[in-house]
């Protein structure tokens, strides 16, 4: 199931998609819309995003680093988030920002201390994440704060895929339409269970709250005008452009 968010006549509805039709539901019973005649949002408003450092092994043997021990993990706050379509807004204290590719967590429930086991109940479903990055504030800074947290830094969507099995998916990403990652989730270091009970024993996860699983290889920057799309498989494609 395609779980969605968008705009209609000024005010954000839930809804599902199915083909090119959204059903969103009110006390009266039920509304179709064509997915061509709405704005889509987030599908989500999570309370932090959670991100994850380097968990492609792909990635980590181009960048010459050796394969962490413990996940790395940073946030990007609430207000970073954007919707499919809106506009990544370029800092002018950055010369250098990046797209990032990545499957992104969306949790169903508070969640805190929940062992590998148990991990699934706890998922809603699956969605794309760019974890847009100021490259040279990151270099410059040593911590990632200021370099992963601008406003609209954290485009997701364009929806949430509940059903799905995100062991082997093909992730990537192109700019202005040429592809520039291209690898599968199996890359992974750290596989959807580990990286839940590693980060719910460090802080509760609340209902919506997004975790961004790291990105393959390939990585680079993005320029004022561009259209930057992460693809999930099973998912489907985020597209952003970049704005002054
Ligand atoms: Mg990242």
């Amino acid at each position: 199931m395609k779980l969605v968010r968008f705009l209609h006549n000024g005010s954000a509805l839930k809804g599902v998609l199915e083909g090119d039709e959204i059903t969103a539901g009110s006390t009266g019973g039920s509304e179709r819309y064509p997915l061509g005649r709405v704005k889509l949002l987030a599908p989500v408003e999570p309370s932090k995003v959670i991100l994850v450092g380097l968990n492609y092994r792909d990635h980590a043997a181009e960048l010459g680093m050796s394969v962490p021990e413990e996940p790395v993990i940073f946030i990007k706050p609430s207000t970073a988030v954007i919707g499919p379509g809106d506009t990544i807004e370029y800092p002018s204290s950055s010369a250098r920002v990046d797209y990032e590719a990545e499957l992104g967590i969306v949790m169903k429930k508070r969640s805190r201390n929940v062992p590998a086991g148990k991990v699934k109940d706890h998922i809603l479903g699956y969605t794309c994440v760019n974890d847009v990055t100021a490259r040279d504030l990151q270099k410059k800074d040593i911590q990632w704060m200021r370099a992963k947290s601008f406003d609209t830094f954290a485009p997701v969507g364009p929806w949430i895929e509940t059903d799905l099995d995100p062991r082997d998916l093909s992730i990537r990403s192109y700019l202005n339409g040429e592809l520039k990652q291209d690898s599968r989730t199996s890359e992974f270091i750290f596989g959807i269970p580990e990286l839940v009970e590693f980060i719910s024993g460090v802080m509760t996860l609340l209902p919506g709250d997004v975790i961004a699983t790291g990105t393959p290889p390939g990585v680079g920057p993005m320029d004022r005008g561009d259209e930057i799309v992460i693809e999930v498989g099973g998912i489907g494609k985020l597209a952003n452009r970049v704005g002054a």
